[in-house]
């Protein structure tokens, strides 16, 4: 299903859960703005090169809003305003203060070299300077792109508004990003999953772990996730799958990467078909990498109990009722990756006060939004006797609806 009608969906259905009224409905769904670019650049060999950028803002009921930018060769309008809706929810679920966007390039960064991609970030920052800022919409990095991505974005922004850090998020700690930033999704998925267990009177340690994605969110969360005594038996990315029914050993495996570039040949462990990993035995399955990979088409073949939403919307809601039937407890994107956006609100928040906080006291913080999370979710399927994505779902949309109808549309 289409990222854009499986989002309407759940947000209708928490519409529904909620009673509200069918006007403001409308409001909330309907994106704030929706700015599509053209970004020409020359290659290194001097032909044009000409790509399709957008920044989709959802809602700024709550505050700025934020939301990462995505350079993949599958970014389309829809998926941009699913994600950017979600970001709205997920800020609000998170008690940040902040709606949600969404941005991207349809691109292949993989196929572009350094300098192809400073260019085509200065040239989409030329044509959306005006519409960003610091107290409007707060960019930051999501799949394809980094902090050296928000370097340039910075820079360019700053020629046309002055020296601006907290125009984005997720920078290099010399140019005023926060510590603890590019661990923090992954280190959010820890706790999350950590709070869910708990609740299931179980601990990470002797779970078994499958991790789809070994990207930033991915390869952090398989660390903490080794360092609890949890077993990861199988870890998956574009380039290849292994699996080890005693556990990979995550530090040597992260070793091997950042050397080879890819997961083929690691020693630790045995070589599987990508297309297994989601299927492959285990307690907890962590799919970190694209949406919509669980759909009718595998979810009756899950073994997982447990599903944490790493990625964004990866679960489809077909694959959503099928597993719900099975039993399988998911614990939905909009709370389970919040750490990434969390700790950015925290670097902003740095920025703005022009004060760096220690690591520890970012990580500290970050438990404390996430398991108060938790319990705001929990809170909600109590009252509306609802699975976790309803619990999400409501508590975010709620939060909105009642920011909107403070501030009216006069
Ligand atoms: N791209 C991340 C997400 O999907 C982080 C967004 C941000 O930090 O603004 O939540």
């Amino acid at each position: 299903m289409n990222a854009l009608t499986a989002t309407n969906r759940n947000f209708r259905y928490a519409a529904r859960i909620l009673g509200l009224d069918s006007k403001l409905e409308r409001s909330l769904l309907i994106p704030f703005r929706e700015i599509k670019v053209e970004c020409s650049i020359p290659k290194d060999d001097g032909s044009l090169a000409t790509f399709v950028g957008f920044r989709i803002q959802h809602d700024n009921a709550r505050g700025p809003m934020k939301g990462g930018i995505r350079y993949h060769p599958e970014v389309d309008p829809d998926e941009v305003n699913a994600l950017a809706q979600l970001m709205t929810w997920k800020t609000a679920v998170a008690a940040i203060p902040y709606g949600g966007a969404k941005g991207g390039i349809g691109c292949n960064p993989r196929e572009l070299s350094m300098s192809e991609l400073e260019r085509l970030t200065r040239v989409f920052t030329q044509k959306i300077h005006d519409l960003i800022g610091i107290h409007r919409d707060v960019p930051a990095p999501d799949m394809g792109t980094n902090s050296q991505t928000m370097a340039w974005i910075l820079d360019e922004y700053s020629k046309f508004h002055g020296h601006s850090p907290a125009v984005v998020t997720g920078k290099p700690i010399d140019l005023g990003g926060s510590l603890g930033r590019e661990a923090a999704t992954g280190l959010g998925v820890f706790f999350a999953t950590e709070a869910l267990l708990a609740e299931h009177g179980k601990s990470i340690s002797n779970m078994k772990f499958a991790i789809q994605g070994f990207g930033n969110v991915g390869s952090w969360a398989a660390k903490f996730f080794h360092e609890h005594g949890g077993k990861v038996v199988a870890v998956s990315d574009i380039t290849g799958a292994i699996k080890n029914p005693n556990g990979i050993d995550v530090p040597a495996l992260l070793k091997y990467k950042k050397s080879n570039k890819s997961l083929n040949d690691f020693q630790g462990g045995n070589a599987m078909d990508l297309n297994d990993l989601l299927v492959h035995e285990c307690d907890v399955l962590v799919p970190c990498a694209l949406g919509g990979v669980l759909n009718k088409e595998n979810a009756a073949d899950v073994k997982a109990k447990f599903i944490i939403e790493a990625a964004n919307h990866p679960t489809d809601p077909e694959a959503d009722e099928i597993l719900s039937k099975k039993g399988v407890v998911i614990l939905p994107d909009i709370y389970a990756n919040s750490g990434g956006v969390t700790v950015s609100y925290f670097e902003w928040v740095q920025n703005i006060q022009g004060f760096m906080w220690e690591e520890e006291k970012v990580n500290h913080e970050l438990k404390r939004y996430m398991m108060s999370a938790f319990k705001d979710i929990k809170t909600m399927c109590q009252t509306h006797n609802c699975n976790l994505r309803m619990g999400a779902f409501t508590l975010g949309v709620n939060r909105v609806a009642q920011a909107t109808l403070l501030r009216g549309w006069e």
